[in-house]
């Protein structure tokens, strides 16, 4: 714990207080623009990557970036989802899968969830995701199968992100938009889903 408390004591010195009037206005409620599902796997820092910082994501984690199915079930991603979508009113909506996925190994390798028994039932969530498998990208290098179902998992979630019934409506009153995107660990580079040509694609040039 002791790396924690120094960084904890690093903040309350430094961070926090170059920051105190951002904080101070924080303190009275929060209007984040995008919605950011991902996986909770510790190399995927959002704030790192897109250069953002308090008050600017709403996230929602989980083994494997699921989205659930649509359905009278209630579990903690799509009431996440709904309370963005409906009291926050977020302009963007963002699933975000990544390489060298743990929970997709998992459910590639079903033998490893054995004695997992609450990580298997969840990652049933995930078993759309070869009906969508992409294309084998080159620059996956030997992790290209892998890569090829991760992608395919983005695309399922994606869409059960659009069917929940909230980010349905917001999307038919044009408030809200729908990203769907991979995010390549070695590499740093972020691809989006292009649903007209359905495939990924960097996302900058
Ligand atoms: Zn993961």
């Amino acid at each position: 714990m002791e790396r924690l408390i120094e960084g904890y004591k690093r903040f309350v010195a430094e961070v926090f207080p170059a920051k105190r009037s951002q904080f101070h206005l924080l303190s009275e409620g929060q209007a984040p623009e995008w919605l950011f599902i991902t996986c909770s796997d510790s190399r995927i820092v959002p704030d790192l990557v897109l250069g953002t910082g308090p008050g600017d994501l709403f996230i929602a984690r989980n083994a494997g970036n699921v989205v659930p199915i649509a359905s009278d079930d209630v579990d903690g991603v799509t009431a996440t989802i709904e309370y963005a979508v409906q009291v926050l009113r977020v302009r963007h909506a963002i699933l975000c899968g990544h390489s060298d996925c743990g929970a997709m190994k998992a459910a590639l390798d079903r033998n490893n969830l054995v004695s997992l028994p609450k990580a298997q039932r969840w990652l049933c969530h995930v078993e759309a995701a070869s009906s969508y498998r992409q294309p084998p990208n080159p620059a996956d290098g030997d992790s290209a199968e892998l890569g090829s179902l991760i992608r395919g998992n983005v695309v399922a979630q994606w869409l059960n992100l659009r069917a929940q019934p909230s980010v349905a409506q917001a999307q038919r009153e044009g408030r809200l938009t729908v990203h769907a995107w991979y995010y390549d660990i070695l590499s740093g580079r972020i691809e989006e889903y292009d649903e007209q040509k359905q495939r990924f694609a960097p996302l900058i040039g």
